[in-house]
């Protein structure tokens, strides 16, 4: 530290550099485990975070019951937080009730910062759930189509949002964009683009998790068992016709969260095998007929009179798929 190129070093609670050594043994421990790669180095550029945390002031000697809440720090009603090492900070939205935290990380996204930190809470009691089991067809058309007839849109504002962005990059197309190879910096207003631009790509990303988030959550009030595909979403990225609609309508972050709200709902998620032919299988006769992408209405060519929305058909047919076609998710 006495080193003068350290010096910076003095300017931050150590606490950062603490949780940086921390995340960084987490991320060797996973990997020698084998379930992440090699950890990569932190690119500046990208995702600014940092995490601080208060360190208790006093320790309790042995046999002394340590002190609850002195390694905590209590958030006030308001507009105020002070973080532990640094100054207090005004927010833009309010905190109605007092709470306490130890670690709070703050994040950057675009030119806004945040700040986030984990509360202890009751947990919700079991609700009771209207439907028993449902299942939901993840589309590319419509976002998402229900065995009970609802069906889920991606808002118009992404759309909106993307022509707008569109815009933004043809008319900025002659900026000196600065490229690091042969040193050419990127000019001043190409800075203020660049700040443009990530607000926006921001922008689609809330409005896109906004709609995922209150779908997910409505389904899991409504349903105790919900069953949705097994896609291989890796898979129908790499197929490059498929890939702009499966990673507009976040098929992954659906899943992630239904599975996650398991705990809060009681819902319990199914996954049903990607092989499972729900969208080529009659839901009324199970007779099987070759679909393409482009049909969006299942006309049964067995002859027993079932004619359907394409989704409509698929979502009954997760509903009703095998028992030996399910694993938990
Ligand atoms: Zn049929």
């Amino acid at each position: 530290m006495q080193r003068p190129e350290y010096a910076w070093m003095r300017l931050y609670p150590s606490t950062v550099y603490q949780s940086a050594f921390m995340d960084l043994k987490d991320a060797f421990s996973r990997w020698r485990k084998g379930l992440a790669e090699f950890p990569k180095k932190k690119t500046k550029k990208k995702g600014d975070s940092f995490t601080v945390y208060k360190t208790a002031g006093i320790y309790p000697s042995i046999g002394e019951s340590p002190l609850p809440f002195t390694n905590r720090v209590v958030i006030n009603v308001g507009k105020l937080i002070k973080l532990p090492g640094l100054k207090e900070l005004r927010l833009k939205e309010r905190i109605d009730f007092i709470c306490s935290s130890q670690t709070f990380s703050v994040s950057r996204t675009a030119d806004k910062w945040f700040v986030s930190f984990m509360l202890d809470a009751q947990k919700i009691p079991p609700i009771f759930h209207r439907i028993e089991t449902i299942g939901l067809d993840l589309g590319v058309k419509t976002l998402a189509t229900c065995s009970d007839g609802t069906k889920y849109d991606m808002p118009i504002t992404t759309k909106k949002a993307k022509i707008k962005l569109g815009k933004l990059q043809w008319r900025n197309r002659k900026k000196v964009l600065g490229n690091k190879k042969p040193r050419i910096k990127a000019s001043n207003n190409a800075l203020k683009y660049y700040t443009k631009l990530a607000r926006l790509h921001a922008h689609i990303a809330n409005i896109r998790l906004d709609t995922t988030q209150k779908m997910t959550t409505d389904i899991s009030r409504k349903a105790a068992v919900i069953r949705i595909e097994d896609l291989n979403v890796s898979g129908m990225i790499a197929n490059h016709k498929l890939a702009q609609a499966v990673s507009n309508n976040c098929f992954y972050e659906i899943r992630r969260q239904l599975t996650y709200k398991q705990a809060h709902y009681g819902t319990k998620v199914e996954l049903i095998d990607r092989w499972y032919p729900s969208s080529k299988m009659c839901c009324k006769c199970h007779h099987i007929q070759p679909m393409s992408l482009s049909e969006r209405i299942f006309i049964c060519s067995a002859g027993c009179g079932n004619i359907r929305d394409r989704d409509k058909n698929a979502s009954v047919n997760l509903e009703n798929a095998p028992i030996n076609k399910i694993r938990l998710a």
